[in-house]
């Protein structure tokens, strides 16, 4: 099968980026969000990408028709009815997942491959509540998907070949690279080796070791890397390590500080690169 329908569920920060460059670049797409004031919310994200688009890519100058090419629902059933693959972009928590995936199950056609964008859990968290595991898998995305544009697909143990296969030539289809994994792992590639990497160096920071702009020099000079570990910090935002730090808090004392020292930074303004400062000034 050549997939050319793609429904996006949930259209906040990932799924607005994923269903906005398979339209720009041909197919046919429908967005699904739970209400309408979500898909008002997807439009204006959507709309902010036509100018991005239009600097980015040399035919950029299509972005301005993109939206509307696109459909858009709030039934769930009635945007997956043609769909070849639907790529699910809803939030991080197991039960809004199982729930997603339960109805899906029920409404999709047979044809339907199911993908999941989950950053941090993996297929075969879900695949018994889904109809067709053989046709389950994650297609993981990076933030600014046209410029960032590497795509990490992955199965679970039950997932076929042959969709993992389909499921990448359409990543290549939508100008991504990607990236076919052998096994199931939290984190994908990038992040299993981002993670403990940012870890360490905010380790070396809190431990007073050493400082961040130093940390960052002896990387970048060692292994020829434009960006240290704490410009990285910066562009994710800082909310996101004091939360993983956080949730470590009870059972690690480095990782309490490491939190502590980021709710400080948090509270004065300096969330990150976004925010005009964190580690740096922007
Ligand atoms: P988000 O909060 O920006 O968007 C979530 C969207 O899902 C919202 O539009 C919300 O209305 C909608 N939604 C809520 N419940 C729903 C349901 N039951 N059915 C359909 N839609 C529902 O979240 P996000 O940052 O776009 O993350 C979405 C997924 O993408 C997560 O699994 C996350 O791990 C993954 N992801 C995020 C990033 C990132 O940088 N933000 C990067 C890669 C992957």
């Amino acid at each position: 099968m050549t997939i050319k329908n793609v429904t996006v569920a949930g259209g906040g920060v990932l799924g607005s980026q994923i269903a906005f460059q398979a339209a720009f670049t041909g197919f046919k797409v429908t967005l699904y969000d739970i209400n309408d004031g979500a898909l008002d919310h997807a439009k204006q994200l959507l709309a902010s990408y036509v100018p991005e688009f239009e600097d980015f890519y040399d035919d950029g100058d299509r972005a301005g028709s993109v939206i509307d090419q696109m459909s858009f629902s709030t039934s769930l059933a009635e945007a997956v009815a043609d769909a070849d693959l639907v790529i699910e972009a809803i939030p991080e928590s197991v039960k809004i997942k199982v729930d997603y995936y339960t109805e899906l199950s029920k409404v999709a056609p047979a044809k339907t491959i199911f993908a999941t964008n989950s950053s941090t859990f993996v297929p075969s968290q879900f695949s018994e509540y889904v109809d067709r595991p053989e046709k389950f898998l994650a297609i993981h995305f990076a933030n600014q998907i046209w410029k960032n544009n590497n795509a990490e697909v992955m199965g679970h143990p039950g997932t076929e070949d042959k969709y993992l296969d389909e499921v990448v030539q359409f990543a290549k289809d939508i100008r991504m690279v990607p990236f076919r994994l052998y096994k199931e792992q939290h984190g994908y590639i990038l992040n299993s080796l981002l993670v403990p990497l940012l870890d360490a160096a905010q380790r070396l920071w809190v431990n007073g070791v050493s400082d961040p702009e130093t940390i960052d020099k002896s990387w970048m000079i060692a292994t020829g890397s434009p960006e240290g570990p704490f410009t990285i910090l910066d562009v994710v935002g800082l909310n996101t390590p004091y939360n993983l730090a956080l949730a470590k808090a009870d059972t690690d004392t480095q990782s309490a500080e490491i939190a502590k020292a980021l709710k400080a930074m948090i509270d004065d303004g300096k969330t990150g690169a976004a925010s005009g400062e964190g580690f740096y000034q922007y």
